[in-house]
């Protein structure tokens, strides 16, 4: 799979209200890559993160799947193609809390009205070491293992690529080493794309392409 973004911009309000989120990015994602996006708070990146995900449209610009222009398609067959392709790790794990960490992992499949594959559930359940939580609530939890319950949420449609929006930025360092742990095992043993949005230097230097973005604008670090 390949993504290209070009001159992707997104820009809020107008006059003197006017935010540059994005300046015309560019950027090229294929298959297997492990990308950190790196810069201060209030740069762009979650902005850049929802562009690159489908989950918002950009003001101008374009943004092809394996050629294909996801802004093009309709507001239905956008979230299907999310559903399916995508999957989108959050800061704050955004579990629903009256559902059980398994039921919570099988959520997507439910809303696409696809059977869940239960042995696949329980593989990812054991290769994220929560295979003895899966009938816990969320708030019976730790905050790491809430976050691996969400990892397990965004691969059980086996998407190809992955999002994550700061997932360690609600964790102590040590959750927070075995949840990047946990990512860049998923990214090896099931050969999943990953793009990252990271505070930390550490975890960003652990990519294989880092990007900066500044005031919107994006640039590859070499
Ligand atoms: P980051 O994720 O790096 O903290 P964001 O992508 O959230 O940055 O925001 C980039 C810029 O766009 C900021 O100046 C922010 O205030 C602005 N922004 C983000 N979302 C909105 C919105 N819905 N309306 C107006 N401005 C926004």
């Amino acid at each position: 799979m390949n993504i290209k973004a070009k001159e992707l911009s997104k820009i809020y309000g107008n006059g003197e209200n006017k935010v540059i989120a994005l300046d015309k990015a560019d950027m090229e994602i294929q298959s297997g890559d492990f990308i950190s996006i790196m810069g201060p708070s209030g740069s762009g990146k979650s902005t850049l993160l929802h562009l690159l995900s489908g989950l918002d449209h950009p003001t101008s610009g374009n943004l092809t799947y394996d050629g294909k222009d996801i802004y093009r398609m309709s507001d239905k067959e956008l979230s299907a193609f999310r559903r399916q392709r995508i999957g989108f790790i959050f800061q704050q794990f955004n579990l629903l809390p009256v559902l059980t960490a398994q039921e919570n992992i099988a959520m997507p499949m439910l809303l696409d009205g696809r059977q869940l594959d239960q042995k696949y559930l329980e593989e990812l359940a054991k290769l994220l070491g929560i295979s003895e939580r899966l009938t816990h609530l969320p708030h019976e939890l730790s905050g790491g293992q809430q976050q691996r319950v969400a990892i397990a949420r965004a691969l059980i449609a086996k998407p190809d690529i992955i999002f994550a929006d700061e997932p360690t930025g609600n964790l102590d360092s040590k959750s927070g080493g075995e949840v990047m742990e946990m990512l860049e095992s998923i990214r090896t043993k099931l050969g999943k794309t990953l793009v990252i949005i990271t505070h930390d230097s550490r975890i960003a230097r652990k990519a294989d392409r880092q990007f900066m973005i500044m005031d919107g604008l994006v640039t590859e670090m070499r």
